[in-house]
């Protein structure tokens, strides 16, 4: 792909043209080279040598590419606006709009300063994105602009070259391969890495040199070898053997951790063949004629890479036990193999029928999704991290149950493919089978899986998830579906206090009066408000008194007096009469409906509360309601703070759908088999034992605390009666911390 040098002619460039593209528009390329050249006037590169030399290479580049008329135009254009006098104005009027479009989103690029600081690449790279996804012949001009700049790069002070090497690195690079542009990608990984680091460079290169010295007849050897091979079984093949590149050396040595001397593949053939069905057969020759090394055989033929690349790939144990990595594949196969989406975007022209529509192609299809979660994404550094993520990571390949292909990253679970089919599969989705079988959400999805996902709608996803996933469609869409289901937690338990509280002052509550009051309480809507009051951010005192501001006379937003005292009821006889009236004389109070509920709720740790305790809640400030038993001596702890205590009661639907901690306390006496009888009885009624500690005070009784898990007050009531009535049991009593 090495462009001519010195200057290309005027006469050359539309020869370049004219070699692949006979019906290509003479006039337009020459008045795009004198127009060009005029505008770059004096100006020079970095080298010295003319500007105008730059875009002349870059369209170079392009030819090789075959590429269409307005491509090999914008690329001798593609600097005019951002670098001379010229305007996208003036380009149009000459060259039409088509041409026009593609200069002005090269300028648009040209304009980020990549480079720059890392606060803004984010958001550069989106930018660029969002520019080339607009017609993809962009990206293609874009690329070879950076591969002419990383050739020349040593031209450029040593302070720059680095920051330009690492940014080739993480994006052009991966983003050439992810367009299939394998021969680009290559060279820019190699230029790149000559300047990050450069030691390593040479040390790899000349290595390889000395190694290829030695084995020139090795390779040639397996050339004739295997094309004879072929031939005696009747196929016609081209055999071709080249050495590796030094950066695909040294990932292999970094992600191995092996040396140079270890690393025996380094060279590698391609067998170009007519048709798939002599893809196999050469394999079957090559199998039949070297030993294959176990776990390197792949058939991108059956399931194509993302970026349509397709081959076999194998690994052989070749004359003098050299390890040699084959490619097998068709004439078609090799051209997208290494022009990748430019094979394809001569359609256009119509100069070659067997070519595609670009927006055919995978590599177009992955621009358009990476383009439609840039919506999804609020934070353009996460996105660019989620994005490069993609760029490197190897594929799977899985099906609905359709057959549709979703394609992954590799790692991928199935929540990701749930997300990737769509948004709201994964946001329900509550199990899955994996060809067939049930299997756990979080397993790792392997190459034809076919995965089909259990949803239950009215559910969202467990916020853990979005440390688990790989995609940053996921993580992104789970992150947005806990954040709002919190939100509708602290929404719903705002609601409640905020209606009993306007119900204690006599008082109506509406949304629109609350909407009235928005701006006395600084807020913007109305569940902003009520969340706020969830949260215990807002009292609801206050909020009564911003829709009715003559209600000031109140004393206490709540007619709680501080309770006080401790022991076996915590709270002082005579205070809180209302917390002890039975359930079915306190409609007001908030109904909780267990764990999983619609509120925010935990229970009090050490001995909490049970569906039939009678129970009070008190309001943490960002998490919610703990509720305790009334008779808890903890409350004490709160009894200055009246606005923090909620009217709460049991408002179960079921009972045996959930399990509650309690805990309980006994005196055993110490015989043969004591804990297994206790265990035993409790096993016998259905409770489950969380944790059981034991203290030995003396050596006829041990004192025991065990923790179960109950259903309700009457269920472990009834645990506690039947464990009474065992002698070995000499006293038992429940903890009510
Ligand atoms: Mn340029």
């Amino acid at each position: 792909m090495r462009a001519p040098s010195p200057m290309m002619r005027q006469y050359e460039l539309v020869d370049r043209v004219k070699a692949y593209n006979p019906n290509c528009d003479e006039a337009l390329l020459d008045k795009a080279y004198i127009y060009a050249m005029k505008a770059h006037g004096t100006q020079k590169r970095a080298s010295g040598a003319p500007y105008f030399s730059h875009p002349l290479e870059v369209a170079a580049i392009l030819t090789d590419l075959r590429l269409d008329d307005a491509t090999i135009v914008a690329a001798v254009l593609h600097d005019t606006v951002e670098d001379t006098d010229s305007t996208v104005a003036d380009i149009e009027r000459l060259f039409g709009a088509e041409i026009a479009a593609l200069v002005d989103g090269l300028t648009k690029i040209k304009k980020l300063d990549f480079v720059s600081k890392k606060a803004t690449q984010g958001e550069n790279f989106r930018k660029l994105l969002l520019a080339v996804a607009e017609d993809v012949r962009v990206l293609l001009v874009k690329l070879a602009d950076r591969l002419h700049n990383m050739r020349t790069l040593h031209f450029v002070p040593p302070a720059k070259r680095v920051r330009i090497a690492e940014e080739t690195l993480d994006i052009y690079a991966p983003l050439a391969g992810r367009m299939g542009m394998q021969d680009m990608r290559e060279e820019l990984e190699d230029l790149a890495f000559q300047h990050i680091k450069p030691d390593a460079y040479q040390t790899i290169g000349e290595r390889l040199d000395r190694l290829t010295a030695a084995s020139t007849g090795l390779i040639t050897e397996i050339e004739s070898v295997l094309q004879a091979r072929l031939v005696e079984r009747g196929i016609s093949a081209m055999v071709k053997g080249r050495r590796k590149q030094p950066y695909s050396i040294w990932k292999k040595m970094e992600r191995k951790s092996v040396s140079f001397e270890q690393l025996s593949d380094v060279f590698g053939f391609r067998v170009i063949v007519d048709d798939v069905d002599d893809c196999y057969r050469a394999l079957g020759v090559v199998h039949t004629a070297w030993p294959m090394v176990p776990g390197r055989y792949k058939d991108y033929i059956s399931t194509p890479k993302q970026n349509d690349y397709r081959s076999i790939h194998t690994t052989v144990i070749g004359p003098g036990h050299q390890r040699a990595e084959l490619q097998i594949r068709t004439r078609a196969m090799d051209r997208v193999a290494e022009f990748g989406i430019a094979a394809h975007a001569l359609y256009k022209d119509g100069v070659d029928p067997e070519r595609r529509p670009l927006d055919d192609t995978a590599a177009y299809r992955w621009l358009r999704h990476t383009v439609d979660l840039l919506a999804e994404n609020e934070n353009p550094d996460e996105f660019l991290e989620h994005t490069k993520l993609e760029l490197f990571h190897d594929q799977v390949f899985c099906f609905t149950p359709k057959g549709l292909l979703i394609a992954l990253p590799r790692g991928a679970t199935p929540i990701d493919f749930a997300y990737a089919v769509h948004t709201k599969v994964g946001n329900t989705a509550v199990g899955c089978k994996v060809n067939g079988r049930i299997a756990p959400l979080l397993s790792e999805l392997q190459n034809g899986d076919e995965v089909e996902i259990i949803r239950s709608e009215g559910q969202t996803p467990p916020s853990a998830w979005e440390a688990l996933v790989v995609t940053g469609k996921a993580r992104a869409a789970i992150r947005r579906a806990t954040r709002a289901a919190v939100r509708r937690q602290y929404a719903g338990l705002g609601r409640q206090i905020v209606e009993r509280a306007f119900e204690r002052a006599g008082r109506a509550f509406s949304e629109d009066a609350l909407k009235a009051a928005l701006p006395r309480l600084a807020r913007t809507s109305v569940e902003d408000v009520l969340a706020a009051t969830g949260r215990g951010e807002m009292f609801s005192g206050d909020v009564v008194r911003a829709v009715y501001p003559d209600h000031l006379d109140e004393k206490k937003p709540a007619p709680i007096q501080a309770p006080a005292g401790k022991g076996w009821f915590g709270l002082k006889k005579g205070s809180h009469m209302k917390f002890r009236l039975p359930d079915s004389e306190r409609p007001e109070a908030i109904p909780i409906r267990g764990l999983n509920g619609d509120l925010p709720v935990t229970l009090a740790p050490d001995g909490g509360a049970v569906p039939g305790d009678r129970i009070v809640g008190i309001l943490n400030p960002g998490e919610g309601i703990t509720i305790y038993p009334i008779q808890s001596s903890a409350l004490a702890a709160f009894e200055n703070e009246p606005d923090r205590w909620l009217d709460v009661r049991w408002d179960m639907e079921e009972v045996g759908q959930q399990r509650f901690p309690a805990r309980i306390q006994l005196k055993s006496i110490n015989e043969p088999g004591t804990l297994a009888q206790i265990t035993h009885v409790i096993a016998e009624h259905s409770g489950n034992i969380d944790n059981i500690s034991m203290v030995r005070r003396t050596p006829d009784f041990t004192d025991m605390t065990i923790d179960l898990a109950v259903w309700d007050l009457k269920h472990l009531n009834a645990i506690i009666a039947q464990l009474r009535g065992k002698s070995v049991v000499s006293r038992i009593e429940r903890v009510i911390g």
